[in-house]
């Protein structure tokens, strides 16, 4: 035991620190975790668990319309169940993990907390003294910076919706943006998602969001690119949105221009910790510039994609780190990632455009997968696939549109990250049929 109340004390209590901390409290450490709001963060309450159970609907509606009347019925949804199912499926997470967490001895404390010095933090009227001390606050979303932005709502109050609204403008070409716009047109919302630049997803291969729009488009959402919202302003019970090209009436806003890092009132200021709205400047170490407050997950100010398996990757990096297991650097693998749209884009490794930058280091090679029989297996009407070879014909990097993109860029993940060889390949016996077998054949 050390001079300090605890060994780590964590503020935030999402991916970025429970993933980390409990197997660092099982391996005897003394662990505190503190959480202003709910057990688990965003992603189990209000971000991934939440959306893919709503979105699951969507899918399935999406499926069933394209099996062009093999199953019958109009796949409409009726958005209070699929909210009340969502609902039901998350309600207990909070206390399962808060449980997961004391199981294995970690303190909890609820209140915000805040630094005082480099080894102590202050909640409420507790004052906790830590060897170490992570921030693990995550991020918030931003409000737009215009007249009437408190008329907008955020993808929490999209998520909490019991009835989908008429009429629904989504503002922003972002993940969220892409994936709300999708469920909202499949719960016959009328949707328009608008776009402050010519494009959407930006980190994505442009030809397929550009297919993910146009499906949209014909599914009845309509696009509006090149738009900057002047104001919003009410109009009856209904919003109006002055937009570039005109004002558009409707009765819900989403705002989803983007999310900031909850950085204020930690105290940072008066460590000398640097930070901006991006987030927590860190090391390699994941150090901030009090080398005994770290940060993890979203609130690190990164290249790398602000998602769960990151802040995954990252608490479980700090626990080998805090146990004492390793004192190396960070190495952060390939990142897998995902639009949840209908189809999905998946990708990971290097992209195609960064392939297409170097010719001399890089293959690309475009798969159309909609003649392959496997994908007549879902229905598929847009399946591609783009692989990318380094000179040694190793894969690096790989991106899919298709019903099941995720799955595919799974099962490729492993060749992308450990550089498998041909030899290596054939040893791989997948199930068959299956989108894993599907996929390693086009290697
Ligand atoms: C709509 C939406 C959909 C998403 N979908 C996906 C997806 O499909 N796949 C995916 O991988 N990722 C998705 N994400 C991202 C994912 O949710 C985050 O990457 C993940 O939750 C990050 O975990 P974290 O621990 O860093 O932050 P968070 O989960 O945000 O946790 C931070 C916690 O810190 C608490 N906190 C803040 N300040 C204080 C303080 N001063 N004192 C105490 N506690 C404090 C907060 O209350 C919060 O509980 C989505 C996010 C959103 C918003």
């Amino acid at each position: 035991m050390t001079a300090y109340d605890y060994d780590v004390v964590y503020i935030g209590s999402g991916h970025g620190t429970f993933d980390g901390a409990i197997p660092l409290a099982a391996k005897g450490k003394h662990v505190a975790v503190i959480e202003a709001d709910t057990v688990g963060g965003t992603c189990p309450n209000w971000g991934c668990n939440a959306k893919i159970l709503l979105d699951q609907a969507v899918a399935l509606q999406h499926t069933l319309r394209a099996s062009d009347g093999i199953v019958s019925g109009d796949g409409r949804i009726d958005w209070a169940k699929n909210h009340d199912h969502k609902q039901a499926a998350i309600d207990g997470i909070p206390n399962m993990l808060k449980g997961n967490m004391e199981s294995v001895g970690i303190k909890m404390y609820f209140g915000s907390g805040r630094l005082t010095d480099a080894h102590t933090v202050q909640v409420g009227d507790e004052t906790l003294t830590a060897e170490n001390i992570v921030i693990s606050t995550g991020l918030r979303p931003r409000k737009l910076d215009v007249t009437g932005s408190e008329l907008t709502h955020d993808s929490k109050e999209f998520m909490a919706l019991t009835e989908m609204p008429k009429n629904l403008v989504v503002i922003g070409g972002g993940y969220i943006g892409v994936e709300f716009a999708t469920m909202a047109n499949a719960a016959d919302a009328n949707v328009t998602l608008v776009l402050h630049g010519d494009k959407a997803l930006r980190g994505f291969h442009q030809p397929y969001v550009e297919q993910v729009l146009s499906d949209l488009e014909d599914r009845g959402v309509k696009i509006m690119r090149n738009q900057t919202v002047a104001s919003l302003t009410e109009n009856g019970s209904q919003i109006d949105v002055a937009l570039t090209d005109g004002t558009i009436t409707t009765d819900w806003v989403l705002d989803a221009t983007g999310r900031q890092a909850n950085v204020e009132n930690l105290g940072l200021d008066e460590l000398g910790i640097a930070y901006s709205d991006k987030g927590i400047k860190v090391n390699e170490y994941l150090q901030t510039a009090v080398p005994s407050v770290y940060a993890s997950g979203d609130v690190i100010d990164k290249t790398q994609p602000k998602l769960t398996p990151t802040a995954q990757f990252e608490s479980t990096y700090l626990m080998h780190r805090f146990a004492g297991e390793s004192d190396a650097a960070i190495d952060y693998p390939a990142i897998a990632t995902n639009v949840f749209t209908t189809p999905r884009i998946a990708q990971a490794g290097v992209t195609v455009a960064e392939a297409k930058a170097a010719p001399e280091q890089y293959t690309v090679q475009e798969n159309d997968q909609n003649g392959n029989w496997y994908r007549a297996v879902d229905y598929e009407q847009d399946a591609k696939l783009t692989l990318i070879f380094n000179q040694q014909h190793q894969l690096v990097g790989a991106t899919e549109i298709s019903e099941r993109a995720e799955d595919s860029i799974n099962a490729l993940l492993p060749a992308i990250e450990f550089g498998y060889t041909p030899e290596q390949l054939e040893r791989l016996v997948y199930i068959f049929p299956s989108i894993g077998f599907d996929v390693y054949g086009q290697l």
